[in-house]
Order: C-alpha cells, then structure tokens, then sequence
C-alpha cells in the first residue's frame, strides 16, 4: 500500500486540511454496466469496491461521491475494508436535488431536503459524519424538489451544527445563486465544484469564489484530452504534446497539474490502477509561468461544456 504525504488546501471557516486531489466515484466506472449501478441502492457491488479500494492502495484518501452515483455504498465498504483509520480520510458527498435533463425531470432522490440525504449516505456509508457534504446542483423547481436553495441551505446549516458534517458547501452554483445563499446564511458554502479544465476556465465563479474564500473544486479536469465528445485536433493539442515532452509526464498530468497550479482542487477518476498512482505525480513537477499562461491563453480559444449547458448558457 503507498503512503505518501498529499499536499492539501485548507477550508476558510474551519480550518480543515482537504486532500489536493480527490477519487471520484461519479462517472464512467468502465468495469461496470450502468445496470449494475442499481446495486448501489443497497448492496455494494464487488467491482466498483474493488475500484476504491485499489484508489485507496494508490495513496487516494479524498473521496468524492454523491446520492445520485447510487456509489456511497461502495465507497463506505472500501474504506471500511480498507482497515485504515476513518480520521485519514476525507469524504464529500452531495445532496440529490433532482435534475432537469433533456427536456424531462428528474425528482430528486430526497425531495424534502439535505436533511433527509445526508441521513440516509452515513446510515449506508456506516459513518457518524462527513468531512463534506454539498448540493449537488442548481435545479430548484417543484418538479424536481421541495425545497428552494434558501431553505435548503438552512438545512444544511443544520446539518452542519448537528455535526453531520464538517463542512457544507455547494456543486454547480453559478454567482447569482451563490449571492441567494449569502442573503440568508449564517454560513457561507466552504466549497462549490464545479467542472472546471482548460476549454471551461469560468472565470466569474473562480474569481468571485476566491475573493469569498470559497475553495473551487474542479470536476471532469481532463476533459480537453480524455472526453470523446470534445472531438479531436483542438487548439490545445499541440502545446500539450510539446509541454509533455519538456516535462516528460502524460497529458493527464499536465491537466490535472494546470489546475491545480491555478488555486483549484482536482478530482480524476480512473478504473486503471497504473493511472491512479501515476496522478500523485502532479505534486512533482511544476508548470513554469510562461507555460502554465500559453496553456491558459490557448484553452480560452474554444468552449467546451460536458455537464448542465441548460442551466448555465441559457439565455
Ligand atoms: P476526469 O476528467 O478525471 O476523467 C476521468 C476519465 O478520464 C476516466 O474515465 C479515465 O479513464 C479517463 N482517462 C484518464 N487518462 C486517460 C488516458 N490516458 N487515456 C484514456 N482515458 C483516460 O474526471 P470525471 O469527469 O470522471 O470527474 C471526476 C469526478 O468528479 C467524478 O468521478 C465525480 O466524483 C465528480 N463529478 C462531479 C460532478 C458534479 O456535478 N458535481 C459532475 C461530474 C463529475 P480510465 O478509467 O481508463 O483511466
């Protein structure tokens, strides 16, 4: 088993050391057929437990899951087979507030609130709290909840004086709604996720964020290189041959570096274990600025969004 030293960011309000690079369990498990998925409802599967466990061996102890992956049992079984102490790990889970998707809805999996899902994860994940736990996403409608974002935030501010969790903060938020939780909280969010890699560089988040002292999680961070639906020969895909030659890394570590050179926390997945262990090498080598600034300048000459086009670029 590797046991190495992770660099961390630390959260404003509490002070708590997060992992600076988390194990997703949320999208293309590729050993696994959708269908399977619906094990994790209530039995955990062997192969997806298999996953997080050889992503614990790599060195991974930030976890990242969600109501809506149907994975936290998964990922509890993991750590608990893990025999390692639950003091080092770091886990984040998100509240399902239902989702408008391709023109249908999608209600949510706890419509009366985070209250109700956060219950339900330590209850399957066998734990007495988390280190994190957001919302998940920025659909509030009848239809697919019922709650709106203040007074689900008011749930979470339970949550977080009950001791449920460490931390509360949010997923997918864009300014306008993070300035409705401001009105109304007692507590700030500690983070909001969000995707975030070279061709998706929000700019007015991360800056509004950081002035905040709201810790900028970036999902779906290898995108540019890794996403089939990007397509091939893109602005960046010369730089980042060059670039990994200079430094001699693959093109994930060059992503997942530029990232987190830029002040925001990663989260990857991958299903092969060679890969997991690879990523710590973002923490050896460092992007010199004139690189890390050609990277940034290209990334902005093409827009791509993978995930909730039709909340975020509606008109
Ligand atoms: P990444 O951008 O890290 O993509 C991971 C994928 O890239 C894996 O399928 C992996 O495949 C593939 N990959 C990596 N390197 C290579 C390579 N050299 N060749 C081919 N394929 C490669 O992350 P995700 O989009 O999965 O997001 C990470 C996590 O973020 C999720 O698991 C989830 O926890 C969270 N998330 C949160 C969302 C939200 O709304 N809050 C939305 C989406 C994700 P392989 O398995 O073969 O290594």
């Amino acid at each position: 088993m590797e046991s190495r030293k992770i660099p961390t960011f630390s959260l404003s309000r509490s002070g708590d050391r997060i992992p600076a690079i988390g194990f997703g369990s949320g999208t293309k498990q590729k050993r696994l057929k959708h269908s399977d998925l619906r094990y994790g409802m209530k039995h955990a599967h062997p192969a997806l437990v298999q996953t997080f466990k050889e992503a614990i061996d790599a060195g991974f102890r930030h976890l990242d899951t969600a109501e809506c992956y149907l994975t936290r049992i998964d990922v509890g079984t993991a750590v608990e087979q893990s025999g390692i102490d639950r003091s080092e790990f770091w886990i984040t889970d998100k509240w399902d507030q239902g989702w408008l998707m391709d023109g249908k809805v999608f209600k949510s999996r706890s419509p009366s609130g985070p209250y109700e899902s956060i219950k339900k994860c330590l209850e399957l994940m066998h734990l007495s709290h988390l280190n994190l736990f957001l919302i998940h996403g920025p659909y509030f409608t009848k239809e697919t909840c019922n709650v709106t974002v203040e007074e689900a935030w008011k749930q979470m501010e339970q949550i977080y004086e009950e001791g449920l969790a460490d931390n509360i903060g949010v997923s997918n938020f864009d300014v306008p709604l993070l300035k409705r939780v401001f009105k109304v909280c007692k507590y700030k969010p500690q983070v909001d996720q969000i995707e975030y890699h070279l061709y998706l560089q929000q700019k007015e988040i991360v800056d509004f964020c950081k002035k905040n002292d709201i810790l900028v999680e970036a999902f779906s961070p290898l995108t540019p290189m890794f996403s089939d639906r990007v397509g091939k020969n893109r602005p960046l895909n010369d730089i980042i041959a060059r670039l990994c030659k200079k430094y001699n890394v693959e093109p994930n570590l060059l992503l997942l570096r530029w990232v987190y050179q830029s002040g925001v926390l990663p989260l990857t997945t991958s299903s092969n274990p060679q890969r997991m262990k690879y990523t710590f090498k973002i923490f050896d080598f460092e992007l010199e600025p004139e690189d890390f600034n050609e990277l940034q300048r290209i990334g902005q000459t093409f827009h791509y969004r993978g995930f909730f086009e039709n909340y975020f670029e509606r008109k």
